[in-house]
């Protein structure tokens, strides 16, 4: 067996270990050090890599991975599940998408990788998670949110040939729909993205909300997905369950508001819309109605802002274009 070492989490066959990387110095010159679990089976097989909270707010897919792990038993794996809950938790402490200590740059972790051993604080995050990603993961599954709880959506790397192919199969057994294979050109520097171009297999879940928006049923039911993929992936020896075909998406647009104020969406996540269809009310602070908003294209709805208050020019719905239905599960 292929020993597995990330910071303190070092592999070994059969059983779960935790351990912590250090993925920079904090402003007190103490490490920055986020948590790492790797769980390897008696025999060799996939390296299924997980992680979540890259947006330190989006907490739904840490509770999915850590649901996940505590039902696995590490006898009955082949292979290995590593799994990093909480990559950007500097900002998850705060309750906030990018870390406290990031200074003049952006910050965005999920534009930084491959990541930057010379760059700014979250360019460095991302080289030394990218590092270990890189040599040891066969498949990743990178975990996020969108505003509301009923968020349920999912993005693969769309590189041709295996990658396409095998993240596809992957966004299949997790089993949401709809899915968008995402062009080579789109979200640069997301880890999906590197790892797509890497030659890895790599797949983005859309789960909930941010901070505490997510139910105990999204995280239940994600767990449930999760290790369906492992299925799929070859991770566990058993029956894969057919979630059914994908809806899949060819690209995505937001919608912007027009107006500000109080705003009361008319639609919610998964449902169609047609170009020019009402998608929500602007009211004044009198209670006075301003204006409906209204779809700039047709497509399904992928996350929208709940509100109350926005300004104008917000995002107000993210709409899935051109939705069709596989035509068979081998797209
Ligand atoms: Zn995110």
């Amino acid at each position: 067996m292929a020993t597995i070492e990330i910071g303190s989490a070092v592999s070994r066959a059969g059983v779960r270990v935790d351990g912590m990387l250090k993925v920079a110095d904090l402003p007190d010159g103490q490490p920055m050090q986020i948590p790492v679990t790797i769980v390897q089976g008696p025999a060799d097989g996939p390296v299924l890599w997980l992680h979540g909270c890259v947006h330190g707010n989006e907490y739904c897919g840490a509770y999915i991975i850590q649901a996940f792990l505590r039902g696995l038993d590490p006898q009955a794996l082949r292979g290995t599940v590593v799994a990093l809950p909480f990559l950007n938790l500097t900002a998850s402490q705060r309750n906030q998408r990018m870390s406290p200590f990031e200074g003049y740059n952006v910050g965005d972790l999920n534009r930084c990788f491959p990541g930057k051993a010379d760059g700014g604080l979250t360019d460095q995050i991302g080289h030394v998670v990218w590092t270990h990603l890189k040599r040891h993961a066969t498949h990743l599954v990178d975990f996020h949110t969108a505003l509301t709880a009923d968020t349920h959506w999912s993005l693969v790397a769309g590189h041709a040939g295996k990658v396409r192919e095998h993240g596809l199969a992957m966004a299949r057994a997790f089993g949401y729909s709809p899915c968008l294979p995402t062009p080579t050109d789109m979200l640069a520097g997301s880890a999906m993205m590197a790892a797509g171009a890497a030659g890895i297999p790599a797949l983005i879940i859309e789960a909930g909300g941010i901070g505490p928006a997510f139910t105990p049923e999204t995280v239940r039911e994600g767990a449930d997905r999760l290790r369906n993929v492992a299925r799929q992936v070859g991770v566990l020896a058993e029956k894969v369950v057919d979630h059914g075909r994908l809806t899949l998406v060819s690209s995505f647009a937001w919608c912007k508001s027009a107006h500000g104020g109080l705003f009361k969406p008319a639609v919610c996540c998964g449902q169609p819309v047609k170009k020019g269809g009402v998608i929500g009310t602007f009211f004044d602070t009198h209670g006075e109605k301003v204006a409906d908003e209204r779809a700039p294209a047709t497509g399904v709805v992928l996350a929208i802002n709940p509100g109350p208050l926005l300004p104008q020019g917000d995002i107000l719905v993210h709409i899935g274009l051109e939705p069709r239905l596989e035509t068979a599960a081998t797209e």
